[in-house]
């Protein structure tokens, strides 16, 4: 049952001429499906609307073919069968009694075009940002082009009424064409669309306009629009050109421009921490307004609903890690809310062109393919037992949703805390929200009596074998190794194993070493970085060493590469990129420039590889060595998951430990089967 307090997050609310159920808003996110893949999108924006989001956008949706962003995947409303396409969503959204919304979205400078190979309209002739280095340039509209582009606008909004939607977006932020309208750096113009900011917001009042005269009867009109972070006393022109337009559209979808504030990970932006914007803007229009924060927290929610900064909660990963955040505080189960850990990896796939994933949801994406349901799974197949052996992220969700699916599962943990390497990654400096993984699932756990726990349960094969249980799921992690191998070395290298080479298990584990450090990091995620921010604040000299140009090359796909290389510059750490380690010494350490292999050498007492992880897969082999033995006792089946099978995110290991649990009972065919959102080809 809800508690009362949270009923005004419940209230409808109009918004132009249609009426949003309630103050649970997801706005338009990168899905990585889009027109590709339109099954997969329609089920997980559906899933959303039934679970509670009373208005589900889709991810921005191209408007004509000069604006193509592959190979990242966006939706499209080009033609009559993307409308076919994203019916398939509106309906899933109608289904559960939410609107449907849509974002129109024109790339300008942004799109390379690599698909339709069309020029792309801009506010001037720039050169392309999506791609790295990209040697393209887009091409300046005359004022014939700006006709062009309105009339496709236009089309693309009649389109997305054919298609059902009942909120359609003008776009006007995140660098794309009309936001470079906006800018006085960009927009260099010298006719009424240039200049004096009046002239600047020029088309996105035309386009607000004629959108709302072209499906205003049917559908609410919303502006994406940005304002910067921090409210100066001298206010910044957006503000400015705000008042012009602020009573137009029906809906203000407001962020702020700085996207690694919009977009940050926990480990440098915190939930709410955009309200000052949003609170201005909301003063300055009496229209509805939506923003997003990284809200979790209900009663964070409900202080920005009662306090008057925003309308509706806006939500992209909160509603990602849980789709049924809004159902669980209706029923008053706030504690079952899977809260998201800003970890960006939702966003890191898209940015590589793949289906999201999600490390606290792992049916996120999968709704479809694979039949998976955020808040459901099926019964138990049978009555039988199960052994998880390790309760780092593998193992604790592997037993809480075969506890959810109603087996007697014991949990057996060498450690006296559970949560595997959650426990140590959770205490690097900006890492604690990471610590909901084993939260969320431990909580679960304490729930179902049909779970044992054994902590401090170090289980070998003979151990295992006595226990006697029918099936057996191993996950127990992974070491990092200190020889070096990696992704630039495949050998050891000389010196690897002289005791002043430490590993990143032992500075886990709370080792300090007395003096300066050299972290060679090849790879390349978070972990270099954290050891690096972690022993500096500690006082310890630290350079870190890259083979790669640039430290932290796939936090970049997280959108923490910028502030992570900020955060080393600001504390001091000396960072030297394009270099392999060689060999340690005793205070002499040996590198090799990756391009020209010129040698060089610097001094430091300690060494830290960050290269790679060895799977802990001993008690594995020796079970699968002993399995005539276990199938003998009445075993079933015996399975490793999570690191111990392939070291990886902590978003692989909790979908390892969930697709085991699912899957347990099926056969192996069914296991295997997974639907494919594609085209087919029709022969007959
Ligand atoms: P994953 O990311 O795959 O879940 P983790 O490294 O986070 O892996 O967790 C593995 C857990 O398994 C650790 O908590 C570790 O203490 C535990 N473990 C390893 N070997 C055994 C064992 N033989 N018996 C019980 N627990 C074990
Ligand atoms: Fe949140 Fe991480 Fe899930 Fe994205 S992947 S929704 S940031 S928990």
């Amino acid at each position: 049952m809800r508690d009362p307090r949270f009923d005004p997050l419940f209230e409808p609310i109009k918004i132009g001429p249609v009426t949003a159920p309630n103050r649970f808003y997801q706005v338009p996110h990168c899905s990585g499906m889009g027109y590709q893949r339109p099954q997969m999108m329609a089920a997980m924006r559906g899933v959303k609307a039934e679970g509670g989001w009373g208005v589900v956008c889709t991810e921005y949706c191209s408007i004509h073919p000069s604006s193509d962003d592959m190979p990242f995947p966006h939706a499209s409303l080009w033609g009559d069968d993307d409308v076919r396409n994203l019916r398939l969503m509106t309906d899933a959204v109608h289904e559960h009694g939410a609107l449907a919304g849509v974002e129109l979205w024109y790339a300008g400078h942004r799109a390379a075009n690599m698909y339709s190979r069309e020029l792309a309209f801009s506010v001037d002739s720039l050169p392309n940002t999506a791609l790295v280095g990209m040697p393209v340039q887009s091409q300046a509209m005359t004022r014939a082009d700006i006709g062009t582009y309105r009339a496709w606008h236009n089309a693309a909004a009649k389109r997305a009424v054919d298609a059902g939607f009942d909120i359609v977006y003008v776009y006007a932020n995140h660098g794309y064409l009309l936001n470079d309208f906006l800018s006085p750096s960009l927009n260099t113009r010298c006719d009424e669309y240039g200049g004096a900011a009046i002239n600047r917001v020029r088309l996105v009042r035309e386009i607000i306009e004629q959108t709302l005269e072209t499906v205003g009867h049917r559908c609410a009109v919303a502006v994406r629009y940005s304002v910067p972070a921090e409210i100066e006393s001298d206010p910044d022109e957006l503000f400015e050109m705000f008042e012009t337009i602020a009573e137009l559209p029906d809906l203000w979808d407001i962020t702020v421009t700085d996207y690694k504030l919009e977009m940050g990970s926990s480990r440098f932006v915190k939930e709410a921490s955009n309200q000052a914007a949003v609170a201005k803007i909301k003063s300055l229009t009496t229209k509805p307004v939506v923003s997003v924060g990284r809200f979790t927290s209900p009663d964070t929610m409900l202080s920005q609903i009662k306090k008057g900064i925003q309308d509706f909660i806006g939500a992209a990963r909160p509603s990602i890690a849980d789709p049924f955040l809004p159902s669980k505080i209706d029923q008053g189960r706030i504690d079952d809310i899977r809260e998201c850990i800003g970890c960006n990896i939702c966003y890191a796939y898209d940015t590589l062109g793949s289906p999201i994933r999600c490390t606290q949801n792992p049916t996120m994406g999968e709704e479809w393919r694979r039949g998976w349901h955020p808040d459901r799974v099926p019964p138990k197949h049978a009555d039988e037992t199960v052994l998880v052996i390790g309760s780092g992220p593998a193992g604790l969700e592997a037993a809480c949703t075969l506890g959810h699916r109603g087996y007697s599962v014991i949990l057996a943990e060498a450690d006296t805390e559970l949560g595997g390497r959650i426990n140590s990654e959770s205490r690097l400096p900006g890492l604690s929200e990471w610590a909901r993984v084993r939260d969320w699932r431990l909580g679960q756990i304490a729930k179902l009596s049909n779970i044992e726990v054994y902590p401090d349960n170090h289980l070998d094969a003979p151990a295992v074998l006595e226990l006697g249980m029918q099936h057996v799921i191993i996950a127990t992690g992974a070491k990092w190794r200190s020889d070096g191998v990696g992704r630039w070395r495949s050998t050891a290298f000389e010196g690897w194993d002289l005791p002043n080479v430490i590993s990143v298990d032992q500075i886990l584990s709370g080792h300090v070493p007395e003096a300066s450090v050299v972290i060679f990091d090849d790879d390349h995620y978070y972990m270099a970085s954290a050891i690096a921010l972690k022993l500096r604040a500690e006082g310890i000299d630290v350079t870190l060493v890259t083979p790669q140009g640039r430290a932290g090359g796939w936090s970049y796909y997280t959108q923490e590469q910028h502030q992570t290389l900020k955060a080393m510059y600001d504390a001091g750490i000396e960072i030297v990129t394009d270099r392999g380690l060689t060999y340690f010494k005793p205070n002499n350490i040996g590198l090799e420039c990756v391009f020209s292999g010129s040698e060089s050498d610097i001094a430091a007492a300690y060494l830290i590889p960050v290269t790679a992880r060895i799977p802990s897969a001993e008690l594995w082999f020796e079970l699968e060595s002993r399995a005539e033995t276990f199938h003998a006792n009445g075993g079933l089946t015996i399975q490793r998951i999570g690191d111990c099978a392939a070291p990886g995110i902590i978003a692989s290991a909790v979908y390892a430990g969930h697709k085991a649990a699912r899957e347990l009972g099926l056969d192996i065919k069914d296991q295997l089967e997974i639907k494919q959102d594609r085209v087919v080809v029709n022969t007959t």
